[in-house]
């Protein structure tokens, strides 16, 4: 965890960067706390590839990908394409690390999450035909199982804030697939952290956010017997900069991701982080988050996704101007 003085300058709060981004394999993220439980749970019952889904951007497939190749399994990645036109960064990265990628063309009339379910059980039946034990990781491993890797990280968080003098902060993270979101409010209910915890939404989601959470809780908690309850309302979740899609490329994202890179020497990615920060930064302005507050910002990663064509064509129209041929 980092202090960034010039960025928490800028915005007239105390700014704190826990550095997820920092983990270790396969260029890193939030993920691989969620997969070490995966891969525990899948050398428990003697898999030999790991599967799994999600867009054709997946950070998580990366990181499934790169889980797999350090501990010699197979992995397959099953994604929905919402830009077939494209082969996105991680699709290569996956690659690279050995992995098989199977592209499915969003089919715009069932949700993303359907469609997926659907092929990856179509391609379990045929790998486990031809001999292999698969393990199914959800989309962005967030079941029950992958809160767990921040239900750690919330309490690793609550030390090392007590540890630097800022136990009265609040977390702000991106909220995806909801697994990270979902462990640390857990892991910080558990232990009656002094944290607080707000999440950024970064896609529109079919039913209410705040009853999916619920929901999700309700799983987490009958599964691991918590002894504390939560209600909708208890769910922080700030939906007012989405942008209106997944992963698309927005200026005022852009802008944040500059002002990060340009103040902190950090980069963020346009899909989760970047959102994320921008939205940390019209909460300031819209006085949701308050002047001197002491904000501790989860970096999740994603940066290969500055290279996915749709983000990177406008990037290259921004940046290229500064670029002097002589
Ligand atoms: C998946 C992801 C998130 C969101 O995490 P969820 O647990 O899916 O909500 C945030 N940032 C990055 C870079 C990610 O890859």
């Amino acid at each position: 965890m980092e202090y960034l003085p010039r960025v928490s300058y800028d915005l007239g709060i105390n700014l704190y960067l826990k550095r997820d981004d920092l983990t270790g394999y396969g260029m890193g993220g939030n993920k691989l706390r969620k997969l070490e439980y995966f891969l525990y749970d899948a050398q428990q019952q003697g898999a030999t590839m790991l599967l799994t889904v999600g867009g054709a951007q997946t950070n998580h497939g990366r990181l499934t990908a790169a889980v797999a190749a350090k501990y010699g399994l197979k992995c397959v990645i099953v994604a929905i394409d919402e830009y077939p036109d494209e082969v996105s960064a991680n699709i290569l990265l996956d690659r690279m690390m050995g992995a098989e990628v199977i592209l499915k063309e969003d089919d715009h009339i069932r949700p993303q999450s359907v469609q997926s379910q659907e092929l990856a059980a179509v391609i379990k039946e045929r790998y486990e035909s031809q001999g292999e034990k698969v393990y199914f990781i959800p989309m962005g491993g967030s079941n029950e199982l992958g809160i767990l890797g921040y239900y750690d990280c919330a309490q690793e968080l609550t030390i090392q804030a007590a540890e630097m003098g800022i136990s009265d902060s609040r977390i702000i993270t991106a909220v995806g697939s909801m697994g990270t979101y979902m462990g640390l409010f857990c892991g910080l209910k558990d232990i009656e952290s002094p944290l607080s915890l707000t999440g950024a939404l970064i896609m529109p989601y079919e039913e209410s956010v705040r009853a999916f959470a619920k929901n999700y809780f309700d799983k987490v908690k009958e599964h691991y017997g918590f002894e504390f309850d939560a209600e909708k309302s208890d769910f922080h979740i700030d939906e007012d900069y989405v942008y209106g899609e997944y992963n698309n490329a927005v200026p005022e994202v852009r802008e944040a991701i500059y002002q990060m890179a340009r103040k902190e020497s950090i980069i963020l990615d346009p899909c989760y982080t970047g959102k994320a920060f921008n939205a940390i930064c019209q909460m300031v302005r819209d006085r949701k988050i308050e002047q001197g507050e002491t904000i501790i910002f989860l970096h999740t990663g994603g940066q290969p996704g500055i290279n996915t064509p749709h983000h990177r064509i406008e990037f290259e129209r921004e940046l290229i101007d500064g670029v002097k041929i002589l």
